[in-house]
């Protein structure tokens, strides 16, 4: 079953991050929900996941922030565990030693990995992970410093995002698919509901034991990497990795059921009450949640889609007429060919010394969006939208 029975979420506020502040927050989260060693065993082996994407600096608002990195890995080394960092960024960036040891510089882990004696991981084996149970996959390619760990304590990042609507907990675990092994993913799960399906099957298969969320400044509009950051002043903690995506929507004005991972989890019986009974502990969330939160610019608003039109839903059928495409700024595009390797169906194509995208192939993924690093690739609505949005009024 997706997550644990009783659900828990702790919040606290947390308004910048100075490290007193992100520290006590972080274990006042932790104190509430009943103390680390309610769910780490003292001594073990722990690997914390945090979200590392590109690896770019803390203040662009894409990674889990190294202050929260750090106050996590300094409380699992204050009961003696042994701590590995450890994340496959986005797939168009190579997992290879030398790249993790850029991203991680970039992101500031190098640093609190020397300050707290947490180890950076350079192994980049992975193993096939077996699930059995699973509903949509029944095995995962795994990076190996999950099957080296007792426990995963994922430390996401708040984020919207272009394509899932939100990043936080549960997505954040795609990154233990190593490398090029996520845009297979993407192409094999093509629908959002079959991805966030998913990646319920993967969060069920290797259940982190911890989750805590970054919100201190969460990532508003167009997600996950090329969304403006936004002031959110919140770290939350939770052992359910459904309950804190719950959350954190709340907060930001996100229907927690638009989430496709989080609808996943309802549509199997993870989530009576569609999430109205979660227990919450700590600062009050209506001190903490925000107005106006910019949502992604490919959303159309709460439940609309196939449940609500049927002409819309006759035309994502049609092979999503309907949804933006991808553009290329040629004008900003550093040529660095991240998009051609990620894209899981090889629309991107190199011509001329620049990236050429063919919308006929697109199956619009946003991976290229995601990971573009100079924000190069936008997202347009095609004429099928422009005119349907004139006759509906839905845009
Ligand atoms: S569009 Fe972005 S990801 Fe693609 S080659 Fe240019 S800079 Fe790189
Ligand atoms: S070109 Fe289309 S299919 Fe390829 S990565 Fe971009 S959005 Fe996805």
């Amino acid at each position: 079953m997706a997550g644990s029975p009783v659900k828990t979420v702790a919040l606290a506020r947390c308004t910048a991050y100075d490290r007193e502040e992100v520290t006590r927050s972080v274990r006042q989260v932790v104190d509430l929900l009943g103390g680390i060693e309610s769910f780490i065993s003292p001594g073990s082996r722990v690997l914390v996941k945090p979200n590392l994407l590109q690896g770019l600096p803390p203040e662009r608002c894409v990674t889990t922030h190294p202050e929260v990195v750090r106050a996590v890995c300094v409380l699992l080394r204050s009961i003696g565990c042994s701590v590995v960092i450890a994340d496959s960024p986005g797939g168009g960036i190579r997992y290879t030693p030398a790249s993790l040891r850029s991203l991680y510089h970039a992101a500031g882990y190098d640093q609190i990995a020397a300050e707290t004696g947490a180890l950076l991981n350079y192994d980049t084996g992975f193993y096939e992970h077996p699930f059995p149970e699973g509903r949509l996959a029944k095995r995962f390619p795994v990076i190996l410093p999950v099957r080296d760990a007792d426990h995963i304590v994922v430390v996401s990042k708040a984020k919207t995002h272009l394509w899932t609507l939100f990043s936080g907990g549960a997505k954040n675990l795609f990154g233990v698919i190593p490398g090029l092994e996520k845009p297979l993913h993407h192409a094999r799960f093509r629908e959002t509901l079959h991805f966030g399906g998913m990646i319920a099957d993967l969060n069920e298969a290797i259940s982190p034991s911890l989750q805590l969320m970054d919100a201190v400044v969460a990532m508003e509009g167009d997600g996950p990497s090329s969304g403006s950051p936004r002031p959110l002043g919140a770290i939350l903690a939770s052992p359910d990795w459904t309950a804190i995506d719950v959350v954190a929507c709340r907060l930001i004005g996100i229907p927690p059921l638009d989430v496709p991972t989080i609808r996943a989890v309802a549509d199997r019986g993870g989530l009576p009450n569609s999430g109205a009974d979660i227990i919450l502990l700590g600062d009050d969330p209506a001190t903490l949640a925000a107005t106006g939160f910019r949502m992604p610019s490919t959303y159309r608003g709460e439940g609309k889609g196939l449940e609500k039109s049927l002409l819309l839903g006759l035309l994502h059928r049609l092979g999503g007429l309907y949804a933006l495409y991808p553009v290329i700024d040629h004008s900003r595009c550093e040529r660095c060919r991240r998009c051609e390797r990620i894209c899981p169906v090889h629309a991107i194509s190199w011509s001329g010394g620049t990236p050429e995208i063919t919308r006929s192939a697109c199956i619009r993924c946003y991976c290229c969006h995601e990971i573009c690093p100079v924000g190069a690739i936008a997202t347009r609505p095609g004429l099928t939208r422009r005119m349907i949005g004139k006759v509906t009024g839905l845009s």
